[in-house]
């Protein structure tokens, strides 16, 4: 079984109106606190990213922050956190989450955390890493994107050998376990991240 020293989390910048998120964040940032795990991020003090990272600085925990030079500012980067890291570009940012962290947890959001989610996907599939991606489907926020990614893997769009990639749960602590005990699929080309 794996230990994670530090996750990298996605979530969204906006802070939708239904209490479920609000919450899902702020138990995340405690929960990872409070097992040790330091929690990389997008930096920004924005929505649920904002609660994730003061939630778990509040509760002790570590929380280092991936930023690229053109959102400082729009963002509101956050200046309170254990280390911020301004990057040239957003290419830049998801590359350090990768090298920073040791798995990827993926809560609600929007078209950005789809993006930072599906390239986790993407670069597990081509060997740019081999950490466990999760997806933290609290409320059944997710039910139709782990249909989707059904459909694809049925459909023949994802081979056989990745389908494992995405570990879906409901729970932090069921999601945490599973992770733990991932083991990482034969990819399709063994890339490095120095080949990005
Ligand atoms: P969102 O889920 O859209 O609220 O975005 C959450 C995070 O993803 C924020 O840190 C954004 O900076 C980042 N983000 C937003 N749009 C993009 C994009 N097109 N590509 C990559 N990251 C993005």
């Amino acid at each position: 079984m794996k230990t994670f020293n530090r996750l990298a989390v996605y979530c969204g910048s906006a802070t939708p109106a239904d209490p479920i998120f609000v919450e899902t964040a702020r138990a995340v940032g405690v929960a990872l606190a409070e097992r040790g795990i330091g929690v990389v991020y997008g930096g920004g003090k924005a929505g649920l990213m904002g609660i994730l990272a003061d939630a778990a600085m509040g509760a002790g925990g570590e929380v280092i922050g991936v930023i690229p030079e053109a959102l400082v500012n729009t963002e509101v980067a956050h200046r309170g956190l254990t280390e911020l890291h301004v990057v040239p570009d957003m290419h830049a940012r998801k590359a350090l989450f990768t090298t920073l962290s040791d798995g990827f947890v993926t809560l609600p959001g929007g078209v950005g955390t789809m993006d930072e989610l599906w390239e986790a996907i993407s670069w597990a599939q081509l060997g740019y890493h081999d950490k466990p991606v999760g997806l933290l489907n609290v409320g059944g926020f997710y039910d139709q994107l782990i249909a989707f990614n059904d459909h694809m893997i049925n459909t023949g769009f994802i081979r056989p050998a990745h389908a494992g990639i995405l570990i879906a749960r409901e729970s932090l602590s069921e999601l945490i376990d599973a992770m733990a005990g991932y083991q990482p699929h034969e990819p399709i080309f063994a890339m490095s991240l120095d080949r990005l």
